[in-house]
């Protein structure tokens, strides 16, 4: 079985500027992203983005501008040797669309779990927003909330250190 960091997109992965993302231009990685994932990766975790687009159902943006920046960011990744399993995205909005997938929901969570056979006890789920933590509780992974554009770092301390018990 795997064992995930699941990772929220803005604020977590990318600088969140306080609106919607779409422009790779306009998408900064928060501080030291991919040398605090290398730890991660040094203990056998794989990596998957769950992220809610609600710019989609409000035509801001599309569907294939998320498809676009999202081929560009894994390109880093991989430019970085960081594995990313998969990314799932919510294109609905609560005020537009009812759905199950966008988070708080923990659908999207529970279809990658199912998908690519999952730990739920050794992974996790690194949000900046109490939605994040609320979808990792409903799919049963422990949720590592950290503030908003911070980076990554102090979530994977704890993550090291509890995975070395
Ligand atoms: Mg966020
Ligand atoms: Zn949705």
């Amino acid at each position: 079985m795997k064992k995930v960091v699941f990772l929220d997109r803005d604020g977590v992965i990318n600088v969140d500027v306080n609106d919607y993302t779409w422009e790779w231009g306009k998408f900064i990685f928060t501080p030291q992203l991919f040398n605090h994932l290398k730890l991660l990766v040094n203990k056998g975790f794989h990596f998957i983005i769950i992220t809610n687009q609600g710019g989609i159902s409000k035509k801001i943006y599309t569907k294939n501008d998320v498809f676009v920046l999202h081929n560009l960011m894994q390109k880093q990744f991989e430019f970085n040797g960081i594995p990313l399993l998969d990314i799932y995205f919510c294109p609905h909005h609560s005020s537009i669309e009812k759905c199950l997938c966008r988070k708080p929901e923990s659908l999207l969570l529970e279809k990658a779990v199912a998908k690519y056979n999952i730990s739920l006890k050794h992974s996790y789920f690194i949000g900046d927003n109490e939605r994040d933590m609320l979808a990792a509780k409903g799919a049963g992974v422990e949720g590592i909330k950290i503030n908003t554009n911070e980076g990554i770092e102090r979530a994977v301390r704890l993550i090291l250190q509890q995975s070395a018990v």
